[in-house]
């Protein structure tokens, strides 16, 4: 079965999450645990934490379709030696953040190179600042999102995500989220139907389909191969319709988190109704 939901605002605390995915009728969600643009947040209270519990609960969305979005400012590839020990201790607290409130997954984009170290560099360090988090933490696995490869951010090529993983120690607690407004941007053609065959078969022989944990599903407003990430509401952008029937029928992408990041919010209800008809 299929389990859809947008990331929605934890504004006023994480408690309020539940809330805001079961008011567009989704059956999974996305949130920051803290405030995505700044370094230091609060630690997450008792209260909140049991409030949020409570409210998945209410609900009826379980931990197994949540997927917390780690914070935009840290780069786990981080050139500057000085610099990374910010994004890792950053890392680090956002685990222990899901740890705390019981969450077996943290989605974040790889990093970037900023054109100072070389792509396999980069890789290394991602794999490392991983390694670090996971030998601090219990339960939570690490999962890695594809990029478009938007300036110079890395993990664009399934490749890329195959050497991380293969560096990670603990290959239980790693895995990988697919945002499918990326991959078609990173130049894997989704739209056709050989295409679609084609760069699910190229995922699961790079990377291997078991570490698939969980989608992005977001349709794009930029071209094949361009590189940019611009999202865009489901059937409205370049992906279209085609793609998202063959998708929705697809049982490879039953039973994980399929997360939408769609612009227009007042759509989003609208988006899953019509999303979960066609998986029927
Ligand atoms: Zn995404
Ligand atoms: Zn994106």
């Amino acid at each position: 079965m299929k389990h859809i939901g947008p990331h929605v605002s934890a504004t006023g605390g994480v408690e309020n999450a539940p809330l805001n995915a079961a008011a567009v009728g989704a059956s999974a969600f996305a949130l920051f645990t803290k405030n995505q643009r700044q370094w230091v947040s609060a630690p997450l209270t008792e209260k909140s934490i049991e409030a949020f519990k409570a409210n998945c609960e209410k609900v009826g969305i379980t931990t197994d379709y949540i997927l917390p979005h780690d914070s935009y400012l840290i780069n786990l590839g981080q050139p500057n030696d000085e610099l990374i020990g910010k994004s890792r201790s950053a890392f680090l607290d956002e685990m222990k953040r899901c740890e705390q409130l019981g969450l077996k997954m943290l989605n974040f984009h790889p990093g970037s190179h900023l054109n100072q170290i070389s792509l396999d560099e980069c890789l290394h360090r991602i794999a490392e600042s991983i390694n670090i988090a996971l030998d601090q933490t219990h339960g939570v696995t690490a999962v890695i999102e594809n990029t478009a490869g938007q300036g110079s951010n890395v993990g664009f090529s399934f490749q890329h995500i195959a050497h991380i993983i293969d560096l990670v120690e603990d290959k239980d607690r790693v895995g990988v989220c697919i945002d499918t407004c990326h991959t078609y941007s990173a130049g894997y053609d989704l739209k056709t139907d050989e295409g679609y065959a084609q760069t699910f078969r190229e995922f699961d022989e790079t990377i291997g389909a078991h570490y698939l944990r969980a989608v992005h599903l977001n349709d794009t407003k930029k071209a094949f191969a361009s590189r940019v990430d611009r999202h865009d509401s489901i059937g409205n952008g370049l992906l279209g319709m085609e793609f998202f029937t063959r998708f929705m029928k697809d049982p490879r992408f039953d039973d994980m988190p399929l997360i939408l990041e769609t612009p227009d919010e007042t759509r989003w209800a609208e988006e899953i109704v019509m999303l979960m008809e066609l998986s029927r």
